[in-house]
This record gives structure tokens, sequence and C-alpha cells, in this order.
């Protein structure tokens, strides 16, 4: 089938974006309409973490789809209760509230935080982000977020998200005032670049908002549903956070996010948040596929596995390509490269035939992979073979 067979000028969209029309996907690899091949290592940006189509899903979906497809949002339904129990079982957090992107859950804990400054710290509002910061692209997301540029963008921002520097404690400290009601960062900086919070500061966060009772909230929207090697990143610090958002990968592809918070930190009420398909049972029943095959004996120690496996092979190409070194965690990982031809690479990796390669550059100077948690050794080292080539081909 031919380009023209998709025509795409009625779709409001970013220009730069290629003239690729994608019509199926398998596992680690998506297939465009002109039966061209991808080894996929952004999955969405993190969010099919199971890979394309994953049986378990379709399974969930299916069978849920014969049952119940939306109920009134005013009721409870059978997966949002269990996917609910299943969420607090394996995490610090005893509430749950379902939401149908990151930018509606991390919309929600900035409410569930005003809330309780309202209610138990005087109206205390502010909300402490860091520089580089991505928390979604609503306006008080795009307010709480620290991305270049948004502060004009579509201004006026919402007020009260001042913005401190990751792994920097001091300057955290400096922001806090009487109107300071919670910190909230990436436990991994995704879009500003795969920059971890240090298991240090995650902790100095943890003692310092308890010091001055202030909330710590974690987005977990990218580093969430065991991209980082755990089910969730918190959990690597040891530290215990007060709410956590998480979106992508807990819905493996479809539209699903979560809020979850401490029992005593859930004070919403009966009309302070909702939507339509909040909870939704046809996106729960798959979020339920999703962490239960995460959480399955041995799949977490794999990704840790195939994380140590990738980076293995980035740091080879650092040395081989005198570039400098890579980090993340688990298989959120970044090459770290010595100039700026990261589009570049991303253009040329996803051109070469037969089969292309998806990639990404979060910043100029890094390439960032997110491929399937369940991705074969083998296909990784197909990936990394095709930046080599691409990496050759700019010499
Ligand atoms: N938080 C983080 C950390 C993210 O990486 C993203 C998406 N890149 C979001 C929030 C927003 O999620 P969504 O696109 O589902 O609104």
């Amino acid at each position: 089938m031919k380009f023209n067979d998709y025509p795409i000028d009625s779709l409001m969209y970013i220009t730069s974006r290629p003239d690729i029309v994608f019509t199926r996907g398998e596992g680690s690899w998506l297939y465009d309409n002109n039966g061209k091949r991808y080894l996929d290592f952004i999955q969405g940006w993190a969010v099919n973490c199971l890979g394309h189509c994953n049986p378990g899903m379709i399974q969930a979906l299916e069978t849920q789809a014969r049952k119940l497809i939306n109920p009134s949002p005013a009721f409870y339904n059978e997966p949002m209760t269990r996917l609910a129990n299943l969420l607090t079982a394996n995490s610090c957090f005893q509430k749950v509230f379902f939401a149908n992107s990151g930018a509606e859950a991390n919309e929600g804990a900035i409410k569930l935080a005003r809330k309780w400054g309202r209610k138990f710290k005087n109206g205390a509002y502010e909300i402490i982000t860091f520089d580089h910061s991505f928390h979604g692209r609503t306006i008080a997301t795009m307010s709480a977020s620290g991305k270049p540029g948004w502060d004009t963008l579509y201004a006026p921002q919402v007020p009260g998200f001042p913005k401190a520097d990751l792994n920097d404690i001091a300057s955290v400290e400096a922001l806090i005032n009487d109107k300071t009601v919670a910190v909230m960062l990436e436990p991994i900086q995704g879009e500003g670049g795969v920059i971890p919070a240090t298991a240090e500061f995650m902790k100095q966060l943890r003692e310092l908002t308890r010091k001055h009772n202030l909330l710590l909230i974690v987005d977990e929207v990218q580093t969430g549903c065991g991209r980082a090697g755990s089910l969730f990143a918190y959990q690597l610090s040891g530290i215990e956070p007060d709410i956590m958002t998480l979106g992508k990968g807990i819905g493996g592809g479809v539209p699903l996010a979560a809020l979850l918070a401490r029992e005593e930190i859930a004070v919403f009420e009966a009309g302070d948040q909702g939507g339509t398909y909040n909870g939704n049972p046809l996106m729960t029943a798959v979020g339920l596929s999703v962490i239960e095959q995460l959480i399955a004996p041995g799949f977490l120690e794999g990704v840790r596995a195939r994380g140590e496996y990738l980076k293995a092979g980035l740091l080879k190409i650092s040395a081989d390509y005198g570039m400098n070194g890579e980090r993340g965690e688990g298989l959120l990982r970044a090459l770290l490269m010595n100039h700026d031809k990261g589009n570049q690479i991303v253009e040329r990796a996803r051109e070469l035939q037969p089969d292309g390669v998806l990639l990404n550059a979060a910043r100029p100077n890094l390439i960032r992979f997110m491929p399937a948690l369940n991705v074969t050794n083998a296909e990784i080292d197909l990936a990394l073979g095709a930046l080599r080539t691409v990496l050759d081909s700019l010499a």
C-alpha cells in the first residue's frame, strides 16, 4: 500500500512528524503502511511496557469488552476495585484514584495537595518542583514543569510552582515558606534527559518535607510500573512518599493513569475530582493484566538484567566512540554523547534499511532508550548494532 492510501492533511499535528503511518505492532516491532519494519526502542514514550499487542492485555480487553464497557462514573466497577487493591498491596499507599493521562493524574495530585493545604496548613498551596522537570501539557502541569520556554509559551502560568535544582537540597530549602505545601519530582527526569534523583537526595527530601510538614509527591508517570527495574522507582531509594502519580506503563498502551495517596492525605470529597472515564473498566481491566504480568515471579529481575545488558552495551559504545558514558535505571537509559547530533541520529536510525530503529534524543547530546520491558538481549544487540552503523555514517 502507498502512503496516499492514508491521507494525513486533515490532522492537526506538528509538521516535523515524519510521513510514516503505522498499521501494526508486535512485541518490540512496529510495521508501517509500506510494510517496513521498525525495532521500537521508544515504545510510545515508555508506554507499551509489555511491547505492542501483548496477548495478556488483548485477552483482558476482549473479555472485559464482552462484560461491561462503561457504567456511570458515579459507581464503582469490578476491574477498578481489583486494580486499586493490587496497587495498594504493592506500594506504600492506601488510596487510588484513576485518571486517563499522566497530566490528568498530576492535576489530581496538585489539587489533592492544595486541598490538604487548605484543610491542614492554613491554605498553603505552593508546590516546589524542579528545573527541567516534565509533568504534562495541561496549563497547571506545564506551570509545574521546569521545561525551558514553557514559562512564557501559554502565559500567564498557574502560580505556585517555584523551581529548585535537582539533587541540591539547599536549593529546595531556600524556597520553603509558610505558603509551601509540597515538593514534587520525578525520581528520574525522563523528558529532561534521563537524570536520576540520587537516593541520597530522595532521603534528604523525605527528611526535609517531614521536618516542615510538607507532602512529598513523586511523578512516576515515566519511571513507574517496572521501567526502572522495580515496580515503582521510589522503592529504589527506600523512602515512602505521600502521593504518587502513574501513567504510561500502567495501561501498557491504553489511556489509563492513577493517583495514589496515603490514607491521611486522601482528602478528596464527593465532587472534588472526577471525569467521565475515570476508572473505566475497559482500561482498568487492561491495567490489571499489565500489573499482574509485571509482578509475576522473575519479571522485574529480568528487567534489571536486561537493563544491565543495555548498560554494558552503551558503555562499550561510549568507550569505542570516545563518548561520555551512560546513565539511567533499569530500561530507562541514555547514552551521553560528545556532540549534539542526537536528532540526526534518530532520523538516520529510523531510515535504516531493511529495518529501521526508533530511538529518541531527549536532548541533542543524548540518546534515550525505553524499549519494551520484555525486550530480548538479541533485540538490544540489534538496536545497538544499528546505532553503531549510524554513528559510523556520521564520522
Ligand atoms: N509526567 C511525566 C514524568 C511524563 O514523562 C509525562 C509524559 N511524557 C507526563 C507526566 C504526562 O503524561 P501524559 O502524556 O499521559 O499526559
